[in-house]
């Protein structure tokens, strides 16, 4: 099978890096359906993009069970297989912790958690019926190390973490890979919403590449991950992070 036979899933796709890691899927020939829960963006994205390629998007809240399964339908009804699945879709709310409240609390952990187990379970047959397939869940170096105004965004993170090694070992016997990678900072929106100076500075501070990434170089290995070329690695949390990792040291 060609690439351009091949297809791709990505969700938070309308921005950020999962439309750059739609690009980096496109680039090889690869058709994509674009899902987003902002219809505005997601259909600027869409716009941008379909004259040159094969994609379709799909508006889709990836916390919501029935909206899920819509989703998954439309793409099989399409594109007729998956190939990879890029669970990107995710929310920050940084507060301190007495602050978060029982809501805040709640919807970090359904988008960021729950909608990678949903949009999971809905890819997996599809992938199996396909004869396999790859996934990659987006964590954060915030899910592997605790540190200040992150309880609900880092504990989804840290339980996406543990969510991708279980699904890498029940989904080996369908032939899915299952990899998360760990962002450092990338200057998105998302980013630029909850990064004060002083978070800016302190990751500068722990970096040895002294520098937020690129949303390409995070496409590029997410990208890889769901490739031919990473066809014996799966249940692994690769850290693209500037070496804050490597360091040991946490922030405040
Ligand atoms: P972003 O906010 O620019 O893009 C996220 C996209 O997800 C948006 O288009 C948004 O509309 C969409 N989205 C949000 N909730 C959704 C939902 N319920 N259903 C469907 N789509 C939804 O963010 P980004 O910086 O590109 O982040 C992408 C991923 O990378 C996220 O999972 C984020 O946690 C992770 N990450 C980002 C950084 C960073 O510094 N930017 C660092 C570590 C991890």
């Amino acid at each position: 099978m060609t690439t351009s036979d091949k297809v791709a899933l990505v969700t938070g796709a309308a921005r950020g890096i999962g439309l750059a890691t739609a690009k980096r899927f496109l680039a090889e020939g690869y058709k994509v359906a674009l899902l987003d829960i902002n219809s505005e963006t997601l259909h600027a994205a869409h716009a941008a993009l379909a004259q040159e390629h094969d994609i379709i998007a799909i508006e889709c809240d990836v916390s919501q069970p029935d909206a899920v399964t819509l989703a998954f339908d439309a793409v099989g009804r399409q594109f007729g297989r998956l190939d990879a699945l890029v669970n990107n879709a995710g929310i920050a709310i940084f507060k301190p912790i007495l602050d978060v409240t029982y809501e805040d609390w709640s919807r970090v952990l359904a988008v960021n958690l729950t909608g990678p187990f949903l949009c999971t379970q809905a890819a997996a047959p599809m992938m199996r019926d396909g004869g396999g397939g790859a996934v990659v869940n987006i964590t954060s170096i915030s899910g592997l190390r605790a540190s200040t105004l992150r309880t609900a965004y880092g504990t989804s993170k840290a339980g996406l973490a543990h969510l991708t090694k279980q699904q890498a070992a029940e989904l080996a016997q369908y032939n899915i890979r299952v990899n998360a990678v760990a962002p450092g900072p990338v200057d998105t929106a998302m980013a630029k919403a909850v990064h004060t100076p002083e978070i800016r500075a302190d990751y500068h501070d722990h970096m040895p590449l002294n520098r937020y990434g690129l949303e390409e170089e995070l496409a590029e290995a997410i990208f890889f991950l769901c490739s031919e070329r990473a066809s014996y690695i799966t249940g692994q949390i690769l850290c693209v992070d500037g070496g804050f990792d490597s360091t040991g040291i946490g922030l405040p």
